[in-house]
């Protein structure tokens, strides 16, 4: 007999839903592991059925079971959906719009899928505006003006944690017909559950928190309601075949295991860094949601579960050079792109970004992993005090 069922599995504190990866034991030896399952296909009935419930390896996988369950109980949702990657699977929230919709985009998100959302607007058909995140005016302005099909949010937004109030946006949306869908990277599942404040879907680059160990790239979506468009973005990923291996959804699976204790970790670091090097004399800006003095902070007080996250970014007043030279003399974080992982990661972000980034030129991003947050601390003050 199984230990826990799934019928009461809901009632747990998240801590032990995580740990468990939901308490799912596996037939027929009751791994406490799941297995990972490697067949593409699955053999049919006599009667042209299939007795087992799958077909083939592209539609899903019984490795995505335990991951996709567990994030749609963490989010509150109806289902989940993994992605080959982050971008998988928000591009499949765009795939599954109709020719002529109309899209609101943050102005500051994650470059990237920014760049990406605008070409694939320009050769879709989908009219794409993008609104001042920080300023909820805007996004209600432009609203009413385009009648938008999808609200774009990304909340901390890269790189700078601009705040979007998720409640407010979505109720925004409501009045003016159209759905809202959440990067919730940055936050976890832990952090904000955009589908109670009002969201319809919620998505997560998987490479980051969720898997937290920078060796698997992946995606997810989460929905409030199984309805036509979920649909549509479930047909997107079997028929567009931007699916995970079971390998990868595997290692996820058991990255998850300690996504609590991580994001606790990276959280309470943050705040130590932020805290410790606000106002010091080098630095014009520490851009941290947790900090009283940021524009999103009450927001961010209200929507995000008492911690603030693990990313904050620096501004030296000293300008692009001394960004750069801080970035270089920095031996505990390492110097590399992405963010969520176990080790810390820094980058001098409009560099990575290219000659279109919109990032200011002085902005180092920190992504704070769960090393002892004194190595960290130190490592930022000898980067800082050297001469430039
Ligand atoms: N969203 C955010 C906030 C990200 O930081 C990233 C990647 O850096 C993505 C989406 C894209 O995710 P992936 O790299 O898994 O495709």
């Amino acid at each position: 007999m199984l230990s826990v069922t799934m019928d009461d599995t809901d009632k747990l504190h998240r801590a032990t839903r995580i740990a468990q990866g939901l308490g799912r034991v596996a037939p027929p030896y009751l791994d406490v592991v799941p297995p990972i399952h490697v067949s593409t296909t699955y053999e049919r009935g006599a009667d042209g059925g299939y007795p087992g419930g799958r077909i083939y390896a592209r539609a899903d996988n019984p490795t995505y079971d335990g991951p996709e369950a567990l994030i749609a109980s963490l989010e509150g949702a109806a289902a989940a959906l993994l992605f080959s990657s982050g971008q998988a699977a928000a591009a499949a929230v765009f795939q599954a719009l109709q020719h002529g919709d109309n899209v609101l985009v943050p102005r500051n998100m994650y470059w990237g899928l920014r760049k990406w959302f605008i070409d694939f607007a320009r050769t879709w058909g989908l009219g794409l505006d993008l609104y001042d995140n920080a300023s909820l005016d805007d996004l209600a302005a432009k609203a009413r003006a385009r009648r938008p099909r999808l609200i774009w949010v990304e909340t901390p937004a890269n790189p700078t944690w601009d705040i979007t109030d998720i409640a407010a946006a979505s109720s925004i949306a409501r009045q003016t017909g159209a759905i809202v869908a959440v990067d919730s990277t940055v936050a976890t599942p832990l952090l904000t559950r955009p589908l109670a404040l009002g969201a319809n879907i919620v998505m997560h680059s998987a490479t980051k928190y969720l898997n937290g160990h920078s060796d698997v790239v992946a995606g997810v979506l989460a929905t409030a309601a199984d309805d036509d468009l979920w649909q549509r973005i479930r047909y997107v990923r079997g028929s567009g075949g931007a699916v995970l291996g079971p390998v990868e959804a595997s290692l996820l699976a058991r990255g998850m295991r300690t996504l609590h204790l991580r994001v606790a970790t990276a959280c309470d670091n943050a705040m130590a860094i932020a805290t410790r090097f606000h106002g010091h004399a080098r630095l014009s800006h520490v851009l941290y949601p947790g900090l009283p003095d940021h524009p999103g902070h009450e927001t961010a007080a209200r929507q995000m579960s008492a911690r603030y996250g693990g990313m904050l970014s620096l501004r030296l007043r000293d300008g692009e050079a001394a960004a750069r030279a801080f970035t270089a003399r920095l031996r505990v974080f390492k110097r590399a792109t992405s963010l969520g992982s176990v080790e810390s990661l820094a980058e001098h972000r409009a560099s990575v970004e290219g000659p279109a980034t919109t990032c200011p030129a002085d902005l180092v991003r920190l992504s704070v992993g769960i090393e002892h947050v004194d190595d960290l601390i130190g490592d930022i003050e000898q980067a800082l005090a050297q001469a430039y």
